[in-house]
C-alpha cells in the first residue's frame, strides 16, 4: 500500500497522427491497435515487450527508479498513423479519460504519452483540447507533462495547458524511452515545487517529411544547437517539424523552450533557434528520384553485381504517415522491367495473404493485389506468383531500429515470388521498420540487389547495418504521403507557408 507521502501520478495518452487525406478512423481502428485502461495498462507495462508506447514505458520505469510513487493508470488510446478520428469517438475517449481521472482525484501529477498530430473530423487540435480539459479538471497547480512525437503540430493551447512538453529529438524516432525518462525526471522536479516558464514560436515552414531527418541536414543541426544550450536554467528544448499531411492551422515547425523559471532566457533562445531555421529554410526542400529513374537503377544493379545494392524508399506510401502500404507503382515497374533480385515490403493486402495461406507453400497462382481496396492510389495489379513462405506474422523489432524490442503483429503473412521480385504481403497496415520485416519470413536482404521499403524514414535506423545513406533513393511515386507537396490540395494550413508558397516571409516576435 502506498503511504501518505507517495505521489500519485495519472497516466494518460492519446496517440494518433492524422493524415487528412487518409480514411477516417474510429473505434474499430483504436481497439484494433491500442486501448489500455486501468489495471490492464499496468499489466502490459510489466511485460518484457510491452504494447504501450515507448515513452510511457520510459516514464514509468524511470519513476520506479526514483523511489516511491503510485501510478494511477487512466487510459491510453492509440491508432498509430491514420486519418482523422471521428469526432464523436474522440469525445467518447475524452469523456472516459476525464471520468476516470475525476474518480481518481486528487492526483499529484499528470503524465501524457501523446503523439500531438491528431485531428478529428471537426477540430484540428484535439491534443490541445484534451490537455486543456485535463488542466481544467486538475487545476493550475498539478504538474502536467506530456511527451510528443517530433511530428506533432503544436498549438498555443498545448503549450499553455502544460508545464512541460518533451518531444523526440530523433527521426527516425529511437528516443521514445529516453524522452519518457526525461519527462519523469522533470515530473519529480515539478512535484517538488519547480515552476517552469516556456516560450513558443511556430514558423510558417512546413517541410515535407523526407527533409525532417535528424542524423544529418538542417533539422538535425538545429536540434543539436538547441541541445547544446541545455543548462541549469534551460530545462528542455523541443523542436517539432509538424506533420505535413495533417493540413491544420497549427502546422509549421515549432520551437518550444522550457526553462526553470526564466521567461527571458526562454524567449531569447526560442527566437534564436527559430531565426536560424528560417535562414536555412531552402535546405528543407526535398530532392526525390523519379519513378522511371528508380526502376532503371534497380535494373542496373540487378544486372551488374559490381555496383552497390540500393534501397528504394517508397516514401509516398508510408503506413507510418497514414499511407495504405499497398500502392503498386514500384512493384509493377520492377516486375515489368524484369528487375533481378529485388525484394519489396511490406505490402498490406489481407485478402492476398489469406489466399496464399489457403493455397500453401510452393503453389503458383494469379496474385491479384488490391482486389478489395478502394482508396485513391491503391491500384489493382495482377501477376503470376509463387508462394515461398507463410507465417502468422509476429516479430520483435531488431536492435537499433525504431521498434527495437517491441512486439509487432503483421497478421497472416505470405512471401510471394513474382519473377525477380520477392514481395512480403501482410495483413496489418504497418510500415517496414527494419530488415527483420523481411528476414523473419526467410527473405535474404543481404543478398538482394534492390530493397524496396514502404516507409518514409524510420527504416533508416533499421537498415543502417546494411545500407549507407548514399545507397538510399527516395522515390517520387504517387501516394498519400508523397513529399511532393504539389500533389495535394492543402485547405487547412495558414497561408502563406514555405515551401508550398516560395515567397513566404516571417518576422520574429517583438518580445
Ligand atoms: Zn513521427
Amino acid at each position: 500500500m502506498a503511504n501518505a507521502s507517495t505521489k500519485r501520478i495519472a497516466l494518460l495518452g492519446f496517440e494518433l497522427e492524422s493524415n487528412r487525406f487518409a480514411p477516417v478512423v474510429g473505434k474499430t481502428e483504436f481497439t484494433g491497435k491500442l486501448v489500455l485502461k486501468g489495471a490492464d495498462m499496468m499489466a502490459d507495462l510489466a511485460t518484457e515487450n510491452p504494447r504501450s508506447p515507448g515513452t510511457l514505458v520510459g516514464f514509468t520505469r524511470t519513476m520506479d527508479k526514483t523511489g516511491s510513487w503510485t501510478p494511477v493508470p487512466i487510459m491510453v488510446a492509440g491508432a498509430g498513423a491514420a486519418g482523422a478520428v471521428e469526432h464523436a469517438y474522440y469525445l467518447e475517449i475524452k469523456d472516459e479519460m476525464l471520468r476516470r481521472l475525476e474518480a481518481e482525484m486528487p492526483v499529484d501529477g499528470v503524465y501524457f504519452c501523446e503523439h500531438g498530430a491528431a485531428v478529428t473530423t471537426e477540430i484540428s487540435d484535439p491534443d490541445g483540447d484534451l490537455f486543456a480539459s485535463v488542466r481544467a479538471l486538475v487545476g493550475p497547480d498539478v504538474p502536467l507533462v506530456s511527451t510528443l512525437d517530433l511530428h506533432a503540430n503544436i498549438s498555443d493551447k498545448m503549450v499553455g495547458s502544460t508545464d512541460l512538453l518533451v518531444a523526440y529529438r530523433t527521426n527516425p524516432h529511437v528516443d521514445h524511452f529516453e524522452r519518457g525518462a526525461e519527462a519523469a525526471r522533470a515530473m519529480v522536479e515539478l512535484m517538488a515545487g519547480l515552476n517552469t516558464e516556456s516560450a513558443f514560436i511556430r514558423l510558417p515552414l512546413q517541410a515535407p517529411q523526407v527533409t525532417q531527418l535528424t542524423a544529418a541536414g538542417p533539422y538535425g543541426e538545429i536540434i543539436d544547437i538547441g541541445q547544446d544550450r541545455l543548462d541549469e536554467t534551460i530545462l528542455n528544448v523541443s523542436i517539432c517539424s509538424g506533420f505535413t499531411y495533417g493540413d491544420t492551422p497549427e502546422n509549421g515547425m515549432a520551437f518550444i523552450v522550457t526553462t526553470r523559471g526564466d521567461k527571458g532566457r526562454a524567449r531569447c533562445l526560442c527566437r534564436e533557434l527559430a531565426e536560424h531555421a528560417w535562414a536555412e529554410r531552402h535546405r528543407f526542400v526535398p530532392r526525390l528520384t523519379s519513378l522511371d529513374d528508380c526502376i532503371c537503377r534497380a535494373v542496373e544493379v540487378g544486372d551488374d553485381v559490381a555496383l552497390s545494392p540500393i534501397l528504394i524508399a517508397d516514401v509516398a506510401d508510408n503506413p507510418g504517415g497514414g499511407g495504405r502500404g499497398n500502392t503498386t507503382w514500384l512493384l509493377r515497374g520492377l516486375h515489368e522491367a524484369g528487375a533481378k533480385d529485388a525484394v519489396l515490403g511490406i505490402f498490406f493486402d489481407a485478402a492476398l495473404a489469406a489466399e496464399a495461406h489457403a493455397l500453401g507453400v510452393g503453389e503458383t497462382f494469379g496474385a491479384r493485389f488490391n482486389r478489395d481496396e478502394a482508396s485513391t492510389y491503391s491500384e489493382p495489379f495482377e501477376a503470376e506468383a509463387t508462394v515461398r513462405t507463410l507465417s502468422s506474422g509476429d516479430l520483435v523489432g531488431r536492435p537499433g531500429g525504431s521498434v527495437a524490442g517491441r512486439t509487432v503483429a503483421l497478421g497472416p503473412t505470405a512471401v510471394l515470388e513474382l519473377g525477380g521480385v520477392i514481395v512480403v504481403v501482410v495483413s496489418k497496415r504497418v510500415q517496414c521498420f527494419d530488415s527483420g520485416f523481411f528476414e523473419t519470413f526467410g527473405v535474404d536482404v543481404k543478398a538482394a540487389r534492390t530493397v524496396v521499403v514502404k516507409s518514409r524514414g524510420h527504416f533508416r535506423a533499421g537498415f543502417a547495418h546494411l545500407f549507407q545513406p548514399d545507397q538510399i533513393i527516395e522515390a517520387d511515386a504517387p501516394g498519400l504521403t508523397s513529399p511532393n507537396l504539389a500533389n495535394f490540395t492543402f485547405a487547412g494550413y495558414q497561408r502563406p507557408i514555405f515551401p508550398l508558397d516560395p515567397e513566404t516571409t516571417w518576422q520574429p516576435p517583438g518580445w
